[in-house]
């Protein structure tokens, strides 16, 4: 049988069901003498924090466990493989794709008692931490020696970089700097059998398939991540960090790609439409102007003389594209509160509506304007308003549907209008996802871009780490009854 012709596994795999009540105990009494007692969770009350993530799906796990080293994972995934029950790890649960949604029960990892600088060595620009470690605690860490570390998730507050492992999150600074993967060397890993090993390590580029770069964004489904060594680096020189105010979506939009095109790549630039803007200044009290179609928040960092170029040449491309006005910011202080209106975005938007739900397509920076246009007509389309927030450098748009889930059918409009954007996106050539991974929500629209041999082969990679399906199933690929949309080579 041609590789082709071959059976999703997804769609191969007998579903999975709940544990009986014997062997849920059974399980639960394995992983007490393990771990002890207080960190196995195992009453509907105490794992129903771990049903949901910051999408809009959920389920609940049978048992949580909060362990405090890679043995004991390398113990629970072996006792889970003898149960033959999932196995699902989780970071803070800030996933946007329901990643860490258990979606066929089972246990689910918890690494908050895993959150350890274990090492930083500022000679070689490297640190090794534990993956329950919240983003930005490293960073934290590090300022005070002048060093910090690179990806900023908008999320970095809270979320892990286990996680962002998981996802190869971005943020708003990786347009200069790229996502996770480019910042990470090496990791230590439990594989599906139970086994501890390394790959990648101190020093970049070692011989051998790229096994660390194939595992930073498997979203779970190909091991358990139980250390990470990043790299760091140092402090900028100078920063600077301005507005620019317009009275178009598309003056926005051209200025973008102007910008990159004229060959200055900024360390950020981060888009807001009215809607945005509106919800953000009543949150943040940042001096947004609350009447702009758009405002793009960029930065430029280095050192001081190119800044201070690269700050001539973008005030420039903005004012010839009609911007109304260009602030920069005066103070560290007023640069923090507009990066603060920004990175809390999101949570303003609770302001305005009950729900929402963020899409995450990526399209070449040219069509920014087109596709804009299209996300408005396919939410008004379906009678929902849409906001936008986004890391515009870099093409990755963030529509943010407002919803309300009490009103009968708007969950399902919703995830209609967030398809057909996917859809709108792949067809300009771009992808379904920048950052926030595929995990539950984009499971068919990986047919939108990839064909049948590429899920195969994708699927060859992932039965190969994971071959009784254990390790976070559900996820990533097609599932049953949906692989007819699968486009035929
Ligand atoms: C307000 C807000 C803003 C956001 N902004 C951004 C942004 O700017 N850029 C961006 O990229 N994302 C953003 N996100 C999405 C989210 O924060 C990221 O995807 C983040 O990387 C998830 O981290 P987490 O610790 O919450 O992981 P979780 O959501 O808990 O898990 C994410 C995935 O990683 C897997 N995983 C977790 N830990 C491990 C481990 N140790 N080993 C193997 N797999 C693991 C999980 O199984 C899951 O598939 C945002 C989310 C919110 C709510």
């Amino acid at each position: 049988m041609s590789i082709a012709e071959q059976p999703l596994v997804e769609a191969s795999v007998p579903a999975y069901e709940r544990l009986s009540v014997e062997r849920k105990a059974a399980i639960v009494r394995e992983l007490s003498a393990l771990l002890g007692e207080r960190y196995v969770l195992h009453s509907s009350y105490d794992v129903a924090l771990y049903e949901y993530d910051a999408s809009i799906d959920r389920c609940p796990p049978d048992v949580v466990v909060l362990p405090a080293s890679s043995q004991e994972i390398a113990q629970i995934v072996k006792i889970a493989a003898r149960y033959r029950v999932p196995v699902v790890p989780r970071g803070a649960g800030t996933g946007l794709s329901g990643g860490a949604i258990p979606v066929y029960g089972g246990i689910v990892i918890v690494f908050t008692r895993m959150n350890r600088i274990l090492e930083v060595d500022y000679e070689n620009l490297r640190a090794v931490v534990e993956p329950g470690l919240v983003n930005l605690h490293l960073s934290i860490a590090l300022n005070p020696q002048g060093f910090y570390y690179v990806p900023d998730p908008s999320s970095q507050r809270s979320c892990t970089i286990g996680g962002n492992v998981g996802e190869n999150a971005g943020g708003p600074h990786t347009l200069i700097y790229g996502v996770t993967t480019n910042h990470v060397l090496g990791l230590e890993i439990v594989t599906a059998d139970g086994e501890i090993m390394e790959v990648g390590g101190w020093t970049p580029d070692n011989p051998g398939y790229d096994l660390t770069g194939l595992l930073i964004g498997s979203e779970g489904t190909l091991c358990i991540v139980t250390k990470i060594i990043v790299r760091i680096v140092h402090m900028p020189e100078a920063v600077k960090t301005m507005i620019a105010v317009f009275d178009t979506m598309d003056d926005a939009s051209n200025t973008v790609s102007e910008i990159i095109a004229s060959g200055v790549v900024p360390a950020a630039i981060e888009m807001m439409d009215q809607m945005i803007l509106q919800a953000v200044e009543a949150d943040s009290h940042a001096g947004y102007p609350m009447d702009a179609a758009a405002v793009l928040l960029m930065e430029t960092e280095g050192m001081s003389e190119s800044v201070a170029e690269q700050l001539e040449q973008i005030v420039s491309i903005c004012n010839k594209h009609h911007a109304r006005v260009v602030r920069i910011a005066r103070d560290e202080a007023e640069r923090q509160l507009l990066w603060a209106g920004r990175k809390n975005a999101f949570g303003a938007v609770g302001r305005i509506s009950p729900e929402f739900y963020v899409q995450d397509g990526v399209v070449p920076r040219t069509k920014l304007p087109y596709v804009l246009r299209r996300v408005s007509e396919i939410c008004e389309h379906y009678g929902l308003r849409v906001g936008n927030v986004f890391h515009a450098g870099d093409g990755n748009l963030h529509p943010l549907i407002l919803f309300d889930s009490q009103v009968p059918g708007e969950v399902e409009r919703v995830r209609q209008a967030g398809h057909e954007i996917l859809q709108v996106c792949a067809e300009v050539g771009g992808t379904i996802t920048g950052e926030h991974g595929v995990g539950l929500e984009k499971q068919e629209e990986m047919a939108l871009i990839f064909n049948n041999v590429d899920l195969q082969v994708m699927q060859q990679v992932r039965t190969t780490w994971n071959p009784d399906q254990l390790l976070n199933p559900g996820k990533l690929f097609p599932r049953p009854g949906r692989c007819a949309d699968i486009k035929q080579i």
